[in-house]
């Protein structure tokens, strides 16, 4: 966590780094990398994982591929599921699952953390674990989308390996030990692509045309792949202060609008245990409305005796977590 002062708060759209620990020159940018790497020089040891490089990829062929059969009722249906899959990763993964920020019945948990897997992240344990491993060692080498190996690490190299930075998740389950009761979510977990690729028959059985499921299904999910992972990318960035290597966070008007708040991301770091990204007036955040809502129908309850962030790190660190 960075200093606020070390930020300027006037603009409107970012908040941008000032000082001198901001990496602008090569020079600067290089020296966080290698102050990133082992004393042999070498990054994590690290397993590429085929099925990944090969998911993704053949996303964005068939996103690409969906844009020669422009429909509108296509961008209606990718709207539509962009804003419920959304919503889902934001309220459902983040918010609820991650930080405990909202408290809801099982049920509404259960829904959201459904929209989240429909939006092809992986399963909530899995995210969770990853999210809650960046909080705790942000920046760090156990970080699994650590910025300090670069802007493209951080926005999507980093999934193409089984164990990014090193970081292992059979022994970091530790992490995601108060949701693994829930069968639920060990079913959405194990799953993940199954429910996506029923989802998707589903879709095609009840609308029989191949434009609507190709703009519904890979178009959408890859758009909301990239406004989600640019709040890894565009929102961190990894800086040295001496020998100590620093987060430099941005808040982003941008990434906000298109990931339904994510985008605060500095306010989020700030204070993880709130499930209300905005901290200024102007800073919208279309996740912590939906959560108003739910709270005025008495179908969620904001949580305000969650663990800080600081604090959360601190307990999971107790445990001897390896990764
Ligand atoms: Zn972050
Ligand atoms: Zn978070």
């Amino acid at each position: 966590m960075i200093p606020p002062q070390s930020l300027c708060t006037k603009c409107v759209f970012t908040l941008i780094p000032v000082g001198d620990i901001y990496p602008t020159t090569r020079r600067a940018k290089i020296r966080v990398v290698e102050g990133y790497m082992n004393q042999a020089g070498q990054f994590p040891e690290e397993r590429i994982a085929i099925s990944h490089v090969v998911l993704i990829a053949s996303m964005h062929f068939l996103a690409v591929a969906a844009l020669f059969v422009p429909s509108r009722a296509g961008l209606l249906c990718l709207l539509v599921m962009h804003v419920i899959t959304g919503l889902g990763v934001t309220i459902g993964y983040h918010r609820l699952l991650s930080h405990g920020a909202v408290k809801t019945s099982p049920f509404i948990r259960g829904v959201f953390a459904l929209f989240g897997t429909l939006s092809l992240q992986g399963g909530p344990l899995l995210w969770v674990t990853f999210h809650r491993a960046h909080h705790l060692w942000n920046e760090d080498r156990r970080d699994p989308h650590s910025s300090a190996r670069g802007f493209l690490w951080s926005h999507l190299l980093w999934m193409f390996y089984k164990n990014p930075n090193g970081f292992s998740q059979m022994r970091s389950r530790t992490l995601v030990r108060d949701l693994s009761s829930s069968s639920w979510l060990k079913f959405l977990d194990k799953n993940a692509m199954a429910i996506n690729l029923t989802a998707a028959a589903i879709f095609f059985v009840i609308f029989r045309r191949m434009d609507l499921l190709l703009w519904a299904f890979p178009l959408r999910i890859v758009v909301l792949w990239h406004c989600a992972w640019l709040v890894n990318s565009y929102c961190h960035r990894a800086s040295l202060v001496g020998k100590e290597r620093k987060s430099i966070l941005r808040n982003s008007f941008l990434v906000a609008m298109i990931g339904y708040g994510e985008g605060w991301h500095q306010n989020h770091h700030l204070r993880p245990d709130s499930a209300n990204f905005q901290h200024k007036w102007w800073q919208i955040d279309p996740g912590w409305m939906v959560i108003r809502i739910l709270e005025i129908s008495k179908l969620a309850k904001r949580n305000y005796k969650t663990r800080s962030g600081k604090r959360l790190g601190q307990e999971f660190r107790g445990k001897r977590i390896a990764a």
